[in-house]
């Protein structure tokens, strides 16, 4: 009885050492998986950043067709002025949008500039992401796989455990459970050769070695409470 349970616990230790395994994602993964994220937030950032410059481009270009237009309707006010006053007023305003279109073109120039070599950033980032994908995609297919081969080991001793588990009486297996529970990993163990516990190491009285190595009912450590079995019991 105590024996299927240490059985029962074999199974027990490799399912957690499945679990255990599962989520260890592989470092390869996890620093693909980073990098990509480092980049994509990267173009992301630049990418509305050229947005807002391509923004302010189209808002100088409004600024320039208009300041172009009215500084066409000068002109032409100048030239049909019915006296030469007007007409110098007139002149003068062409003058005023000549020359703030002309400061509008120098401000726009270096803006141009900075969207050409912005677009080209965001172009070589792009290129990495792409270039990175095909990489990541092969590490995420690998890596479902190896989980889907741990999960498909995980049901085999699921299905194992409970074929054995059926085998041991309820109540003890549920203080297996609630020991192993609280001692994290061995809720069974041996009484060893010289009388200590196999969980816990402290000398065990001579009476409950014996009563176990007699296979007299459940008998546990009076140090940390684990069942005690006996391979001889
Ligand atoms: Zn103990």
């Amino acid at each position: 009885m105590l024996q299927t349970l240490s059985e029962v616990q074999a199974l027990d230790l490799e399912l957690d050492a499945l679990a255990t395994e599962r989520g260890q994602t592989p470092p390869a993964l996890t620093a693909a998986r980073q990098s990509e994220r480092a980049l994509r937030a990267d173009l992301q950032t630049r990418r509305a950043e050229l947005n807002a410059l391509r923004q302010r481009l189209n808002e100088n270009e409004l600024e320039l067709a208009s300041l172009q237009e009215r500084r066409k309707k000068a002109a032409e006010s100048a030239l049909r002025a019915a006296t030469g006053k007007e007409a110098s007023q007139y002149q003068n305003q062409e003058l005023q949008f000549a020359t703030r279109l002309q400061e509008l073109e120098e401000d726009t120039m270096p803006l141009l500039e900075e969207q050409e070599s912005r677009q080209a950033a965001v172009d070589e980032l792009q290129a990495k992401v792409d270039a990175l994908q095909p990489e990541v995609e092969a590490l995420e297919e690998d890596e479902r796989a190896r989980v889907a081969m741990l999960d498909e080991r995980s049901r085999e001793l699921t299905r194992r455990r409970a074929a054995l588990a059926a085998g041991v009486p309820a109540t003890l297996l549920k203080q297996y459970e609630q020991v192993r529970k609280a001692r994290r990993g061995l809720g069974v163990v041996p009484v060893t050769e010289g009388g200590t516990c196999g969980g816990c190491n402290v000398r065990l009285p001579i009476f409950v070695v014996q009563k176990v190595r007699k296979g007299q009912g459940v008998t546990r450590c009076p140090s940390c409470g684990r069942l005690l079995w006996s391979s001889n019991g």
